[in-house]
This record gives structure tokens, C-alpha cells and sequence, in this order.
């Protein structure tokens, strides 16, 4: 992206430069428009079937590695592509301007450069990178501020978000979108630090959806936007400031009307992030649910089985937390699931809410030894945590069980399994420990051998006692029948 950027700076410095000293050249204008039309069939006849790997090579040598890489993804900066249909048309589209590109650089080196049309080009250059660029043009502000609004635009949602709040001076921003149905389904709150997802799905009053602008002030000036993309309203956006702040209230909100279009790009740019989200992400505890963990564990069993790094898991449960419940209640057990979860997430590289209070880690390129001491390192950590909770202080602990991966395996859940059985000789060892399923391996089959032996026992006993009964029905039928004669 980097390059790219360069490369549309470029280009508009040099029209600015020109822009200046041209002077108009109708010869030369209707040689670029013949040019610029055979190029553009040129390319429509290479596009005839599938995308040609000399565009791309073209692509790759003049936007850089990166570039298609994002693309490939079905992304470009903040932009979402659907469909390989229209993956097609953008690198078609890539690559007439690259074409384009090529041919008016090396002709600006030689003859005059038509202006218009060089600015045709970096127009739709830059439009290929931000499609909505003629939305910010539209707004009338000086190069240096726009330039940054478009690369506001570029950046990841979470940074892109952060500067809208520095543009704005708030300390606070909370978003509304529609979903397909209009439906106000998609929030998110943030203080620029934590971005908590879908925090309203439990109330019970829907945020009221809203079309203008509006401003409430009590202790603090809250102000509702609605977000437009492309003349649809998309969702809006909710800013607080508070009163008592020193601050011109009129020139505020030309500023929040100016920065707007940009967040409702950011936003709009960014819904399939925001959506995926409320897929994956465990409205409680914000951290990644089971779905996540199924998907994730899958790509890495695949690398697993292909390369040569060690794969682990471990399932965690907190210990007695039936008796935590009724003993304080729901809701600090709640408290306490979110802090062990923020825990957890601090301590293990990739943690999962598996269900209630239980939760999954995955280690991969780790090997036992350090795999086995930071599962330790949890289990000491929520042992010597108190958690304070409405000025009153509680204490739990966790049990662990953890299973490497194993080439011959078939499925993730083979390790699953083997995790879950050492999780539970935790619990039959008395709770807050962590076991390696290795470690046990022996207990269990010996445990095996004895649940086996005592199948036995029960069958030979089961055919005893059929025996006996054939005997017996064998003497009714024949007192019966001696009876009869
Ligand atoms: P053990 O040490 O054997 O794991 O005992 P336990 O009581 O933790 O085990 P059990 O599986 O019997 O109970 C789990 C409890 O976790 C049951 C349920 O009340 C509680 N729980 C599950 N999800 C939530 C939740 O989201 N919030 C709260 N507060 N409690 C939950
Ligand atoms: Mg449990
Ligand atoms: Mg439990």
C-alpha cells in the first residue's frame, strides 16, 4: 500500500507542477485519446478469460507485493470486495490504469504532458485505492487535511477510528448500523483503547434509529450523526463531550459535519470486520467464542500436519463455580468469568471461550515444556488474584488439562478429547492443578483395563444367569406338559 500511495502522490504532484505551466495541444490531446482506447481494448481482449499473469506481474511491479496481497484477500485498504466476478473487473480495471500509467510516464518523458488526462488517470488511480475519494473532494478543504482524511480511509479500522476521536476531541464514540433490514443490529463503544462490540444487545429498548442531526445537552453535549455512504443511510454515530469543557459548540459540530463522510466510509468500509465480529466474539467476556476456535484450530491442525512445529491444547474450567453462583449470584459470577477471561487472554497466545466457564488455548510452534509452564503460570495467577467486587473480595482457582497433537490424528477433536480427560483427572485430583494428558496416559489405561475387566465379569455373569433361565422355563414346560397328560 505503501508504494501505491507513493505512487498517486506522485502523480498529483506532478499535475500540480503542470497544471501551471501547460499549454493546451488539441493534436496532441487526440493522439492520448486514440492511445488510451486501443490500450483499454488491449487489455479487454487479455481479460477475455481469466486475469493474465503479465498484468499481474505488471500489477506487482509498479503497486507492489502488498498490494495484491490485499487484494487477494478481497481487500484494498478499508475497501471490501465481494465475488471473484468483480475481483476480476478491479484487477481489469488495475490493470488498463497500470497500462495507462506505464505508457503516460514514459511519454511524459519525452513530450509534453496532457494535463487533463494525466489527471483523468491519477483520478481513477486513486479511486481504485479509495473509491470514495469524490465524496472528500466534494468537501472543501485544504490538501494537507484532505490528504489525511484519505489516509484516515487506509488505515485499520481500530487506528482509523482512534484518529477520527483525536479529529473530533472526543473520548468516546459509539456506533449504530442497519442491518439489511434496517434494523439498528450492529454496535460498538469505544473509548479509543477497548472496542466493545454489540454492548447494547442486552437491554431491552432498541437504540431509536435516527436521520439528522441532533443534539442533546445535559451535563454533558451529546450529539447523534446518521452515516450516509453513497446516499444511503448506513447506521449513525453517537459523539459526548462534556458542557463544562471550554469549546465553541457551533465550529464543533461543522467539524464533526466535515469529518463525517470519512466516518461513515470508516464504518461502511469496515462492516464485514464489525459483523465478523459479532460472529466470533463472546458478547460477556469479548473474547473469541468456540466458532472461532473451531475455524482457527482447524488451519492450525492443516499446518500442523504439514510442517514440523508442536501443536497443543488446553481446556480450562474454573473450579466450583455452581457454588459461586448461588452463593453470591449471577451477576458476580459474571464479574468474575470477564476478569479470569481478560486473564486468560493475557497469559495464553490464543484463547477461546469454549462455553460457560470453561475456555480453550492453543499453543502452536511451543514446546511441552513451556506450553505446560504457561498454563502454570495461569493457574498461579488466578489462584493469587482477589477479586474485589462491590468492595467484597473472592478467590477462585482453575483446573487445566493439556494434549499435544499427534500426526496420526484424524481430527482436532482427538486432541480435544485427550485434553478434556486430563482436564477431568484435575478435578479427580483435587482441582486447581494442570495435568498433561501424557502424565496419565497410564492411569487411564490401566483404568480402562479395569472398566474392560469388569465388562467381562458382567457378561460372563449375564450368561450365568441366562443359563439359569433357559433351565428353568426348560423345567415349567415340562412340568406343563406332564400335567396335561
Ligand atoms: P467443577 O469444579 O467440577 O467444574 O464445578 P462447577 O460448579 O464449576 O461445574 P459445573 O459444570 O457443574 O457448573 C458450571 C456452572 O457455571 C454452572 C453455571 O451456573 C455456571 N455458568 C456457566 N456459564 C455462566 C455464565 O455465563 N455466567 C455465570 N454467572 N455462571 C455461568
Ligand atoms: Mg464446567
Ligand atoms: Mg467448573
Amino acid at each position: 500500500m505503501e508504494k501505491s500511495r507513493a505512487i498517486v502522490d506522485d502523480i498529483v504532484k506532478e499535475i500540480e507542477e503542470r497544471v501551471y505551466s501547460s499549454h493546451f495541444d488539441e493534436e496532441l490531446i487526440k493522439q492520448f485519446q486514440e492511445t488510451r482506447k486501443e490500450i483499454e481494448d488491449q487489455v479487454s481482449r487479455d481479460f477475455s478469460r481469466e486475469v493474465p499473469a503479465k498484468h499481474i506481474s505488471k500489477i506487482r511491479t509498479v503497486l507492489g507485493e502488498e498490494f495484491l496481497e490485499f487484494l487477494n484477500q478481497g481487500k484494498i485498504g478499508p475497501i471490501v470486495w465481494k465475488g471473484k466476478e468483480r475481483l476480476k473487473r478491479i484487477y481489469k480495471k488495475l490493470a488498463t490504469l497500470i497500462e495507462l500509467y506505464l505508457y503516460y510516464k514514459k511519454e511524459s518523458e519525452e513530450k509534453t504532458l496532457d494535463v487533463e488526462h494525466l489527471k483523468k488517470v491519477k483520478d481513477e488511480l486513486i479511486e481504485s485505492q479509495v473509491s470514495h475519494v469524490h465524496e472528500i473532494e466534494t468537501i472543501d478543504i485544504p490538501l494537507n487535511e484532505y490528504r489525511l482524511l484519505v489516509e484516515t480511509i487506509l488505515e485499520p479500522f481500530e487506528v482509523a477510528i482512534k484518529r477520527i476521536m483525536g479529529f473530533l476531541k472526543v473520548k468516546q464514540i459509539e456506533v449504530f448500523l442497519f442491518d439489511d433490514d434496517n434494523f439498528l443490529a450492529t454496535e460498538m463503544k469505544t473509548d479509543g483503547e477497548t472496542f466493545i462490540y454489540n454492548h447494547e444487545e442486552e437491554k431491552h429498548n432498541l437504540p431509536e434509529a435516527i436521520s439528522e442531526v441532533k443534539l442533546k445537552e445535559i451535563k454533558e453535549t451529546t450529539i447523534d450523526v446518521p452515516l450516509v455512504v453513497e446516499g444511503k443511510q448506513v447506521g449513525h454515530y453517537r459523539l459526548n463531550r462534556m458542557t463544562s469543557e471550554a469549546f465553541n459548540k457551533e465550529s464543533w459540530i461543522k467539524e464533526v459535519e466535515r469529518v463525517t463522510p470519512v466516518v461513515a466510509r470508516v464504518i461502511e468500509a469496515n462492516r464485514n470486520h464489525l459483523l465478523a465480529r459479532k460472529v466470533y466474539i463472546d458478547d460477556l467476556t469479548q473474547m473469541y467464542n468456540k466458532r472461532k476456535l473451531n475455524e482457527q484450530m482447524g488451519k492450525f491442525f492443516k499446518q500442523f500436519k504439514s510442517g514440523n512445529k508442536k501443536l497443543h491444547i488446553t481446556m480450562v474450567d474454573i473450579d466450583k463455580f455452581k457454588r459461586l453462583n448461588d452463593t453470591y449470584g449471577h451477576p458476580v459470577g459474571d464479574q468474575i468469568l470477564k476478569k479470569t477471561a481478560d486473564m486468560i487472554k493475557e497469559e495464553l497466545p490464543y484463547s477461546y471461550r469454549y462455553g460457560g466457564e470453561e475456555f480453550a488455548g492453543i499453543f502452536y510452534g511451543y514446546d511441552r515444556e513451556t506450553t505446560m509452564k504457561k498454563v502454570e503460570g495461569l493457574r498461579k495467577r488466578i489462584e493469587s488474584t482477589p477479586y474485589v467486587i462491590n468492595g467484597q473480595n473472592y478467590r477462585i482457582t482453575i483446573s487445566a488439562g493439556i494434549a499435544e497433537f499427534e500426526t496420526h490424528m484424524n481430527s482436532v477433536m482427538d486432541a480435544i478429547d485427550r485434553a478434556d480427560q486430563a482436564l477431568y483427572a484435575s478435578k479427580e485430583d483435587g482441582r486447581n492443578r494442570c495435568t498433561d494428558y501424557d502424565a496419565i496416559k497410564d492411569r487411564l489405561s490401566a483404568d480402562a483395563a479395569k472398566l474392560r475387566q469388569e465388562i467381562m465379569q458382567l457378561k460372563e455373569k449375564m450368561k450365568k444367569v441366562q443359563k439359569e433361565n433357559k433351565s428353568l422355563s426348560k423345567q415349567a414346560t415340562k412340568k406343563e406338559s406332564s400335567k396335561e397328560a
